[in-house]
Order: C-alpha cells, then sequence, then structure tokens
C-alpha cells in the first residue's frame, strides 16, 4: 500500500504566552511512499518525525494537507479504520496478560462478519510469534521477558491483524546496543518477509541507514532530502544533512576558491574548476583523507585511535571549524608519524557549501 502525504502541514498553538506564534511541528510535508518499501524518517529530536508518524497514523490531524492510502484519502479516517499497526518505544504491554493475549488482543476486538473464534484467534497468534520468532515464550506474562523480546511481542501484536501500514516511532530506543542491532536486522526481514509498507522513526542515523529502502531526513519540520541512504550520503543538498548523516562525522572548514582552486588557510588542496572565486564550507568526509608524506593539507598530529584494521587519525588544522578533524585511514599509513601528518583528498569525498545558505555547491 503506498502512503501519500500532499502538502501536509501540522501546527500547534504556542504555549508560551510571549510568543503568539503558532509551532510548525511539520511544515509542507510532501512525499509518495512507495508500496512494500520501508522508509526511515531520521532528524534530531524536535523536528516532526513522531508528528509525522501520528499524521499518518490519524492520532493527529494536519492543519492542512491530505494523506492518502493507496488511493483512499484518509484524512479524515479514524486511525483504528485506517488499516495500521503501531509501535513505540516503550512496548506498552499489557502487564497481567500472558504473550499470546497480548498478541491476540486486537483481533478480540473485530465486530460482524470479521469476528474470530477464540481458537482461530490464538491460530493467528502464534503465527505471528512464528514471524516474530518469540513462539517459545506464548505463555509468559511480559515482566518475564527481555526488552528485546517485549518489543517483539509489540511488534507481533502490531502485526497480527496484517496491517496496511506499520508505523514504528523509535522502536529499539529503550534496547541495549547488541539488542538494537539484532532487533533492527529482525525488523528488516520481517518487513521483507510481509511486505508491509513500513515507516521507521528514529533520531539514529546509522539505524535508519542500515535498513532503510529511504530515508527521509528532517529538520524543524521541513524535509531536507529524500533518498537511498547511500545516495543521500554521498550527494547530501546542504549542510546539515551532510554533518547529520555517518559516524565519525564529516569534517568542516572554513574554506576560500581562488582561480579554480580550494585553500584551508593557506594550503591548496584540490583543484575545483568552474567555480568562480568565493568563500565556502567545506566537508570532507572522514574517508576522504590519504596519508600522504607530499600532500597538500598539512595537520598537527594530536592522536591515532586504533580501531582494528583501520585507525583514526585526530589532527588539528587550522580552517577547521572545530577543535580536530578525524581521518579514517589504513593502519599501515599512519606508521613512523610523529607531529604532524601530511593528507591528499580524495575529490569524491569533498562537499563545497555556501558559507550563508549552507546549501551545496556542485563541482
Ligand atoms: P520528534 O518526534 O522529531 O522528536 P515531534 O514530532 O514530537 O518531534 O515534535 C515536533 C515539534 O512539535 C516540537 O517542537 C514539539 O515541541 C512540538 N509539539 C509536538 N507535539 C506537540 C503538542 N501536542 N503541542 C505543542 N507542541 C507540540
Ligand atoms: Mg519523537
Amino acid at each position: 500500500m503506498k502512503v501519500v502525504l500532499d502538502h501536509v502541514t501540522k501546527t500547534f498553538p504556542n504555549r508560551n504566552k510571549k510568543d503568539k506564534q503558532d509551532v510548525i511541528a511539520v511544515s509542507d510535508f510532501t512525499y509518495e511512499i512507495p508500496d512494500g518499501k520501508l522508509i526511515g524518517l531520521l532528524g534530531p529530536s524536535g523536528c516532526g518525525k513522531s508528528t509525522t508518524l501520528n499524521l499518518i497514523s490519524g492520532l493527529l490531524k494536519p492543519t492542512s494537507g491530505r494523506i492518502f492510502f493507496g488511493d483512499d484519502d484518509v484524512t479524515d479516517v479514524a486511525p483504528e479504520h485506517r488499516g495500521i499497526g503501531l509501535v513505540f518505544q516503550n512496548y506498552a504491554l499489557y502487564p497481567h496478560m500472558t504473550v499470546a493475549e497480548n498478541i491476540m488482543f486486537p483481533l478480540g476486538n473485530l465486530r460482524g462478519k470479521d469476528k474470530m473464534s477464540k481458537a482461530d484467534m490464538r491460530a493467528k497468534a502464534e503465527e505471528i510469534a512464528r514471524l516474530v520468532q518469540i513462539d517459545p515464550y506464548l505463555d509468559r506474562k511480559p515482566a518475564e521477558l527481555s526488552g528485546g523480546q517485549q518489543q517483539r511481542v509489540a511488534i507481533a501484536r502490531a502485526l497480527v491483524k496484517m496491517p496496511r501500514v506499520l508505523l514504528l516511532d523509535e522502536p529499539l530506543s529503550n534496547l541495549d546496543a547488541r539488542l538494537r542491532l539484532q532487533t533492527r536486522e529482525e525488523i528488516r526481514r520481517i518487513q521483507r518477509e510481509t511486505g508491509i509498507t513500513t515507516i521507521f522513526v528514529t533520531h539514529d542515523q546509522e539505524e535508519a541507514m542500515s535498513i532503510s529502502d529511504a530515508i527521509v531526513v528532517m529538520k524543524d519540520g521541513v524535509v531536507q532530502q529524500i533518498g537511498a541512504p547511500q545516495d543521500v550520503y554521498n550527494d547530501p543538498c546542504n549542510l546539515f544533512v551532510a554533518k547529520f548523516l555517518g559516524t565519525p562525522p564529516i569534517n568542516v572548514f572554513s574554506g576560500t576558491v581562488r582561480a579554480g582552486k580550494l585553500y584551508l588557510g593557506e594550503n591548496c588542496v584540490l583543484e575545483v574548476p568552474g567555480i568562480s572565486d568565493r568563500d565556502v564550507t567545506v566537508g570532507i568526509r572522514p574517508e576522504g583523507f590519504e596519508v600522504d608524506a607530499d600532500g597538500p593539507m598539512q595537520c598537527a598530529l594530536n592522536a591515532i585511535e586504533v580501531m582494528g584494521r583501520d585507525v583514526s587519525v585526530v589532527a588539528g588544522h587550522p580552517a577547521c571549524q572545530s577543535t580536530s578533524i578525524r581521518a579514517i585511514v589504513d593502519a599501515d599509513d599512519v606508521k613512523g608519524l610523529s607531529m604532524t601528518v601530511r593528507f591528499r583528498l580524495k575529490p569524491h569525498k569533498v562537499e563545497l557549501f555556501d558559507t550563508v545558505t549552507e546549501e551545496r555547491i556542485g563541482f
């Protein structure tokens, strides 16, 4: 089922008495979410992710704009009639019910021709429990499960009515690091197996990048960029997106273009043909540096952090906008380095941005 947001805006009245302006939680959001895909809705806290999800679920009504599931306009349809499955950060299971009863619970609300017998409900719960791999625990209470298992129960409960759209709001935030990794792979597998269009909200860029068919990056209620994770990483439309994606983050410098050459401080680091003389903000990915004794970019070497096969070189440069830069290089390349390190840059890992608008400048 494709999901269409058509110029969706949501404002809330401002509770701050001195400020009469409404809070714009989501601003003019337009996107057609393709059928059967997993979309990661990504951005810092407060950027409007949950509001967007709640507009799709129907828990909130847009101030303006329309929402469609397939060709159905669902803007005025109540959440329980939209055919959605919802999972939140806190699993919100019923503590006095068993796992099976929790999963079956939504089926008990079915009426009329959809009404199911107890035996059919149990069979359906068992089927879904197998899908999310919690079938050995059907007769336990939630308190007798780990956090990851509880979240699987919540996912099973959201899936049991075979929703048209699955909505997940930071579903992994309460899990420890290892379980988060494991559960996100599980979500990806379940999504593939069921083919249910899924919208996955997270503030964690790595999480979104790793499991999404496409990511939507938001800031202050405004969609910044939509695309396949690797494409957005490689071609960020502005400095915010460039900085938000990637660990370690992109290194940011103040630079100048003169006669088709990019300068960082005194160092002429790259040819940038076709760009007229101007000041620029320069982003260089950590993997964009190559250690080279004759390289044009000279840095003070602060530390070398070992990460196994690769090392992270922590270095200083006068044009850098933060205290140090981080370069990920091969461990063999840093042998014998002491006070300084020189780099050559990989052109496709260098991005230029307007110093004022922060929009990307293509070259
Ligand atoms: P996110 O999920 O990305 O952290 P939210 O969608 O929850 O962000 O919130 C987006 C913005 O809308 C925030 O500035 C938040 O304070 C505001 N907001 C959310 N819900 C309400 C509400 N019910 N009343 C007033 N402001 C709200
Ligand atoms: Mg939220």
